[in-house]
């Protein structure tokens, strides 16, 4: 025991083996299944997890038996899996629970197959629709058809969940058509980090923090999600959708809801999603000088290993934004006047995800005003070197009067749980979940309809007013203007640090 676990006597992970299941993935040869899904899964049956009679059967378009696609899995494995060659008789016996069927989610080939393996198992049934949303509705229809969409059937929908409120509510009706809301797993993979989780756990966990959490004591929230990479091979699909769709609508309106949230009666999955709708039913819409967009440029010196983003996208006069910042506020009585900034783009100097909660100063300086400003600030970092600090204001050393200066209570988490502490992806938390039939990590449909309904007339705001994006320098903490918004309102943005 290393000195940090000294005094956590509980932090070694019990793992428990989930029922047995049959999962299906559609989209199983995909980019998504071979990096994350697959990966995710041989994580959890070597850390036994996995029941000897579960099965995972890949579904998807490409002509392949179930030794081609075992092959595929292991090389998946082996490229995404961890950074350690997996034990060969592990990977055997996992392959062993994996098998194929070519299907076409928009004709008849393979449905009749697949009706046979899946039919009485008596087991837990579920259906991962890692395929583009395209495809959601036809298979959701051929599930029902083909007698697979029975009552405890859970299926799992991959984002983006509708490109605006017309085409989520959709989505959601022709789920609906099949399957109930109880059924349906909407995945924002943010919520399935640990640190996600995490904040639940401080905020509701401690006595420390509640007490403050609200306008009376907090002067603002920051939410920031920097990415280093560009849009990369994704840029037709990026171009058509943006920071704003691609992870403001999703990931950090997840993470505004659960830092702004009041506390749930129990942390069950209906009562944490009604608490998040009801901050997104409060948010203001946001105005037009409260938010602002950019373009990264081509990295100086460097241009063609890093072009910019309209030579990413093969589009010169491209509207679409790889950058967002923008001010909203919450109207109920916990954070009436507290400004919420959020802030997310690609080719920025680090990649981090942190929630910044700074306090308002105290109300009166008893060491007078040589002494300076000082505020409390909590900062709960997503990713990486997950953990929270929590900034606090002490007399620096030395003679010569009384100078103040802030230093960090510094915790991170793989430091204060050491080694015994596992490391589960997010991906492989979810289907955890799924298979337990947990649907607290997970959007209901209503949330999402609400996050566009705020999220629609901030972009059509920008088509109306024909708003192009500035740029930014690659490898920036973004638009200048977005600086300038801060300043405005007499704040700074955090830097933006790995
Ligand atoms: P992909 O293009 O790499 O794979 C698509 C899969 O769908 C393939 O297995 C293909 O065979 C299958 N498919 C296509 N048409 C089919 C049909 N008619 N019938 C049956 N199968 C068919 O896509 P991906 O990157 O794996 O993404 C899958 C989903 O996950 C998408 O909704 C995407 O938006 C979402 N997603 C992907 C990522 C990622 O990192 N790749 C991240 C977040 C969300």
């Amino acid at each position: 025991m290393t000195k940090h676990q000294e005094g956590i006597p509980h932090m070694v992970s019990r793992v428990i083996q989930v029922d047995p299941f049959d999962l299906v993935i559609f989209g199983g040869t995909g980019d998504l299944a071979r990096r994350k899904i697959l990966p995710g899964l041989f994580r959890r049956f070597c850390a036994g997890q996995m029941p000897a009679s579960a099965r995972i059967i890949g579904a998807a378009r490409t002509d392949l038996d179930d030794a081609g696609y075992r092959k595929m899995v292991a090389e998946a494995i082996a490229e995404f899996g961890s950074e350690h060659t997996p034990p060969e008789a592990k990977l055997k016996a996992f392959l062993g629970q994996v098998s194929y069927v070519a299907i076409d989610a928009r004709g008849d080939t393979g449905w009749a197959a697949l009706q046979e393996i899946m039919k009485g198992t008596g087991k837990v049934e579920a259906y991962y629709f890692s395929v583009s949303p395209a495809l959601f509705g036809d298979l959701a229809e051929r599930l029902q058809r083909w007698g697979m969409a029975d009552q405890d059937a859970r299926i799992v929908v991959e984002k983006p969940f509708g490109r605006d409120l017309e085409t989520a509510r959709t989505l959601n009706a022709t789920l609906a058509k099949y399957f109930s809301e109880s059924q349906v797993y909407r995945i924002d993979h943010y919520l399935g980090k640990e640190t996600v989780q995490n904040l639940m756990a401080v905020r509701f966990g401690n006595m420390l923090f509640e007490p403050l959490w609200n306008a009376q004591y907090v002067d603002h929230i920051q939410i920031t999600v920097a990415e280093t990479v560009g849009v990369g091979g994704r840029g037709e699909y990026y171009d058509k959708s943006g920071a704003m769709r691609d992870m403001v609508q999703n990931h950090l309106m997840q993470l505004l809801c659960l830092i702004a949230m009041e506390p749930p009666a129990r942390f069950d999955p209906d009562a944490v999603r009604d608490e998040k709708l009801k901050v997104i039913r409060a948010l203001d819409p946001v105005l037009p000088h409260h938010v602002v967009r950019g373009q990264y440029e081509a990295e100086k010196g460097n241009a063609g290993a890093h072009p910019s983003y309209r030579e990413a996208v093969g589009d010169p006069r491209s509207k679409t934004e790889s950058f967002i910042a923008l001010k909203t506020q919450i109207s109920n009585w916990r954070w009436s006047g507290t400004p919420f900034y959020l802030r997310t783009g690609k080719r920025m100097s680090a990649r981090s995800s942190e929630i910044t909660v700074v306090f308002k100063e105290t109300p009166h300086s008893i060491f007078g005003a040589e002494a300076g400003q000082h505020r409390n600030v909590l900062s709960i970092r997503l990713q990486p070197n997950e953990g929270i600090t929590l900034g606090v204001t002490i007399k620096e050393p030395g003679p010569g009067g009384m100078r103040l200066i802030d230093v960090p209570l510094d915790m991170t988490f793989s430091e204060a749980l050491g080694e015994g502490a596992e490391h589960v992806d997010a991906y492989e938390r979810l289907i955890m979940d799924v298979i337990r039939g947990n649907q607290t990590l997970f959007m209901r449909g209503d949330e999402v309809e609400a996050a566009w309904a705020w999220t629609d007339p901030i972009i059509h705001g920008w088509e109306a007013r024909g708003d192009v994006p500035k740029p930014y320098e690659s490898g920036s903490d973004g638009t200048t203007d977005s600086q300038e918004m801060m300043r405005r309102d007499g704040r700074n943005w955090r830097e933006v640090s790995p």
